[in-house]
């Protein structure tokens, strides 16, 4: 009888955390390699939330909280999608888990049977499809590549739709594309899910406050009628720099918080305590940091997709949110590397960069889109600018 689970067998370790580990390695024994692999934000934690988590400890808000969070983080998240996103959501329907990514595997958990499908839009955050697997259910991809921005259309959104499907996850502005829907858009996809109650939404919007062209719409504020089969996702690890603190949140109906909470108490029971005070401080305080932090990150972005597009085979987008490029680099596919590794596919691109090059990047076929790369500009424009001239030297020795 094998020892470990049939469903651990389903789903992989994460790309992302692999790459990034194989970066850490090469640095250890001593080479020179520049990681634009990870996912988050290169700037501290605010002062005023690391004070308000101080706090807490000093003032001993260490013990056992609510499963579903304190009454004053919920208050907080409230206040938060009336204040940004003109939902009206009341306290019952909020939840608090240990970073987005527990919300995400609490609510497919707590509701996927087999047979159970989940239209994915394609390129994915890596997590999606395995969480899905995890829980049992079955990952159906929809494609959503460079020819429509990156984005959903409501033609094949419509096309992916069965009687089975339970969720459509959407993720905007998007990891790994930076991709972000028009409220106009959204309301194309959403006059689609009208047409079929069966489906809910999960909606990502961890990158909610990185949104640096147009304005950041989310799907239940566009169409109200949604909102009732609508799991707003958020979460203060990519607006707050605090991804080591482990909180994310969300807006849910009832019966799906309640299920939640259920899962939950049988997991991790709740968020720590000490980072939930610091992300009441994070929801209520300002946020005139995010100005500063938004100029950087544009000033990198513009950086990066003009150094990458004037490399010969490499073509970059300009995404309009996030902090990652994914361009493509079909151009540069069946060549050799100066070493005389082959490079058919992007994850040999990506493999031969790192051990000749010096760069480590995500291969896109990690989120589903192979041909394609994802690189993290949350890098010092000193790293970015050494990256680029790597990556350019890199690629003009491709044979
Ligand atoms: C970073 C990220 C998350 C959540 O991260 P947590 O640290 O678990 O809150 C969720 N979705 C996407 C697309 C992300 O990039």
């Amino acid at each position: 009888m094998a020892f470990l689970s049939e469903a651990l067998g389903r789903i992989k370790p994460s790309p992302t955390v692999g790459i990034t580990q194989k970066a850490r390695e090469l640095k250890q024994a001593g080479r020179d390699v520049i990681a634009l692999s990870a996912g988050e934000p290169d700037f501290d934690t605010p002062q005023h939330i690391k004070d308000a988590a101080i706090e807490a400890i000093q003032s001993g808000k260490t013990k056992y909280t609510n499963i579903e969070g304190i009454a004053e983080l919920r208050e907080a998240v409230r206040a938060k999608f009336r204040r940004d996103n003109s939902l009206d959501v009341a306290i019952e329907e909020t939840f608090v888990a240990t970073g987005g990514k527990q919300v995400i595997f609490n609510a497919l958990m707590a509701t996927l049977n087999p047979g159970d499908e989940v239209v994915i839009p394609v390129p994915y955050w890596v997590s999606y499809p395995d969480i899905v697997l995890l829980a049992g259910g079955t990952p159906v991809f929809a494609r959503a590549d460079a020819g429509s921005g990156f984005k959903l259309t409501a033609e094949e959104l419509d096309r992916r739709i069965t009687t089975s499907t339970k969720w459509l996850i959407l993720n905007s502005p998007s990891n790994p594309s930076g991709a972000a829907y028009s409220a106009a858009e959204l309301r194309e996809l959403a006059d689609v899910l009208m047409r079929h109650p069966q489906v809910h939404i999960l909606t990502d919007d961890i990158y909610e406050k990185l949104t640096y062209e147009g304005t950041f719409a989310t799907i239940a504020e566009v169409e109200p009628a949604l909102y009732g089969r609508t799991l707003t996702l958020n979460g203060v690890s990519k607006s707050h720099a605090m991804t080591g603190w482990r909180i994310g949140y969300c807006a849910a109906p009832v019966p799906l918080v309640k299920a939640m909470a259920k899962l939950q108490s049988q997991s991790t029971t709740h968020a720590s305590s000490i980072s939930q005070w610091a992300s009441v401080a994070a929801l209520n305080g300002p946020e005139d940091f995010l100005k500063g932090w938004r100029k950087s990150f544009v000033d990198r972005r513009d950086r990066m997709v003009t150094g990458l597009n004037a490399i010969e085979g490499v073509e970059c987008l300009t995404p309009p949110g996030a902090f990652y490029v994914f361009p493509s680099i079909e151009g540069l596919l069946g060549r050799k590397t100066p070493k005389g590794r082959p490079v058919e596919t992007d994850e040999d691109f990506v493999m031969g960069l790192i051990e000749e090059g010096g760069v480590a990047l995500v291969h896109g076929a990690a989120f589903g889109l192979p041909g394609h790369f994802r690189l993290s500009y949350a890098a010092s424009m000193t790293e970015l600018e050494a990256a680029l001239a790597r990556i350019g030297d890199f690629c003009a020795q491709l044979r």
